[in-house]
């Protein structure tokens, strides 16, 4: 890439690469949030700013790495010593321990923060997607963002910002991710392997999102996107549809995941229902995002507008729920209730 000593490979993130191409080596701040839809290259862009900071072989420069020193190849081989990558829910254990999968206590987040470089002048903590469950899990943050350490460098990545407290985020430096294009998702594909004309169709329903697509391609994940297509129309007609495709009932999954899926649901549905209210409103010329979902939106139950708006209202109020602590079941209640048709009392 131009401008960019040694290699970089995203896709996208057009906004991050100029703004870190203006960051001189040695200016760079503690803590870092990047923001955008799932599966648009935030994590993956993290990665290589690591990897940027890490690689040993002396560039002009902040971002790019030669990918065959000992640091790219122990960043690549998931095994550097001052790359710190953590997924999932950040809480206070009861006893200070991990309650195992991808959640992270606060006791372990802090060591982690505390830590000098160790190959390296830097540090680098990717915090991939984490939800802070407690206030005290965000003051370990804050702490460190407080007074943080020489070299110590913390990504978050999330899609939802409003989640996070302004606390915290007041002291993250702020970097938005936005979909990527039909063309990006499916070249990111064709590279993960995905026949062309498969990886064409699925970045066509994609929506800018490398998640979504593969979602699209993956049979079993497929189903989540037919899946809440179809819960939607039946919760719109009053009928209490099946959500077993979120597996809530999975004692495998942690609470996370499953607010995760009906996360996923509700973005799905307010696609469906954007489209479904911008059929009505607009009439048969209108684009649709979900432009492979027509015959089946046209064939929604219709709604005067005010009912169109209490469904978008309901959504804005599902999705406000399935970020506080209320069980992922209950807000797939909730939102479907809030769909049925509503009539007069008594
Ligand atoms: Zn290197």
């Amino acid at each position: 890439m131009k401008g960019i000593d040694g290699s970089f490979d995203v896709v996208g993130a057009r906004g991050a690469l100029a703004f870190f191409k203006t960051v001189e080596p040695g200016k760079l701040a503690h803590g870092y949030i990047f923001t955008g839809p799932n599966g648009v290259g935030k994590k993956t862009f993290a990665r290589r700013l690591a990897q940027s900071l890490l690689c040993e072989t002396p560039k002009a420069t902040l971002l790019g790495y030669c990918g065959h020193c000992i640091g790219c190849k122990l960043l690549v081989a998931g095994t550097h010593p001052d790359f710190v990558a953590a997924e999932g829910t950040i809480k206070i254990g009861k006893d200070g321990a991990s309650s195992g999968g991808d959640e992270m206590t606060a006791r372990e987040l802090v060591r982690e923060l505390s830590l000098h470089g160790y190959r390296s002048a830097y540090r680098v903590v990717l915090l991939g997607d984490v939800e802070f469950a407690t206030h005290e899990a965000a003051n370990a943050l804050l702490k460190f963002l407080e007074e943080p350490p020489a070299g110590v460098i913390v990504v978050l990545t999330t899609s939802a910002i409003g989640k996070l407290l302004p606390t915290v985020r007041s002291r993250l430096v702020e970097i938005s991710f936005g979909p990527l294009t039909a063309a990006e998702v499916e070249s990111v594909l064709v590279v993960q392997g995905v026949l062309p004309e498969k990886a064409r169709l699925a970045a066509e329903v994609s929506l800018g999102s490398v998640t979504r697509a593969r979602a699209v391609l993956d049979d079993d994940e497929s189903g989540i996107r037919e899946a809440a297509f179809e819960w939607f129309g039946e919760a719109l007609s009053g009928r209490t549809p099946d959500h077993a495709f979120l597996r809530l009932d999975d004692r495998g999954r942690s609470a996370g995941e499953k607010r995760a899926a009906v996360r996923e649901l509700i973005e799905v549905v307010r696609i469906a229902a954007r489209d479904w209210a911008a059929l009505a409103l607009a009439g048969e010329d209108v684009v649709l995002l979900a432009a492979d979902k027509r015959a089946s939106i046209e064939r929604l139950p219709k709604r005067a507008p005010a009912g169109q708006l209490e469904v978008l209202a309901a959504l804005g109020e599902a999705e406000r729920l399935a970020n506080t602590n209320v069980s992922a079941g209950l807000v797939v209640d909730f939102l479907r209730m809030a769909l049925a048709p509503q009539r007069p009392p008594g």
